[in-house]
């Protein structure tokens, strides 16, 4: 219900899902329904495999991507997917983000990654089912960590996140349309903008993260 509250989607774009690991199920948004008219009832019980285990209405056609990424990695237990503006259109430019400042830094050390549009045997595949392979492969062709990095762009198509927890696939999503709109924004006002200097990533990020951090209330 986030996902419109947020400006994230319109009309029944969009979903996220929520695992429970020791079940081995996850909870998805149904297809083509709209968020007003959604309740936990209407929720689509999935297996790892995108086989539906509970509910009575059809899971989210990205379902499979979902599984996917719940069956690869271990320690997630959210996914979230939109085409937000800024973020899809980034995609759609088959760019990464780059990392043009201290908002950034603050969430990841690396440009935002934007996986190649799919092969055409994938496409014309398994196609959603591939696309949560495309997403796995591409980090771990980049050598980042999912624990690390917990958003993708994919090429021609639109933006992914991940997390521990709902909340935290969520925000990761807002966050990645966020910074997609500051790094156009930076283009436009200096087309031949430099990435921030290391110095200034790894201080933003080491004040978030890690064993000396201190953002926030412990
Ligand atoms: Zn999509």
């Amino acid at each position: 219900m986030q996902l419109p509250k947020l400006g994230l989607v319109v009309f029944t774009f969009g979903n996220v899902s929520v695992a429970d690991r020791n079940m081995g199920v996850f909870a998805i948004k149904p297809s083509g329904v709209p968020y007003e008219e959604m309740t936990p009832d209407s929720m689509v019980i999935v297996d790892f495999k995108g086989k539906v285990i509970d509910g009575k209405l059809r899971p989210s056609s990205d379902t499979l991507s979902h599984a996917v990424l719940y069956e690869q990695w271990n320690g997630i237990s959210s996914v979230a997917h939109t085409h937000s503006t800024y973020a899809t259109s980034w995609a759609q430019s088959l760019r990464d983000i780059p990392l043009y400042g201290t908002t950034h830094a603050d969430h990841l050390t690396t440009d935002i990654p934007c996986a190649p549009p799919m092969e055409d045997n994938m496409v014309r595949g398994n196609y959603e089912y591939e696309t949560g392979f495309q997403i796995v492969n591409f980090l771990k062709w980049k050598g980042m960590d999912y624990g690390e990095v917990e958003m993708i762009l994919v090429g021609s198509h639109g933006p992914f996140s991940w997390g521990k927890t709902p909340e935290k696939a969520v925000y990761n999503i807002a966050i990645l349309e966020e910074l997609a709109k500051m790094a156009y924004l930076t283009e436009q006002i200096a087309p031949d903008a430099n990435r921030m200097k290391d110095t200034l990533i790894k201080k933003h990020y080491e004040r978030k993260h890690g064993p000396g951090s201190y953002y926030g209330q412990k």
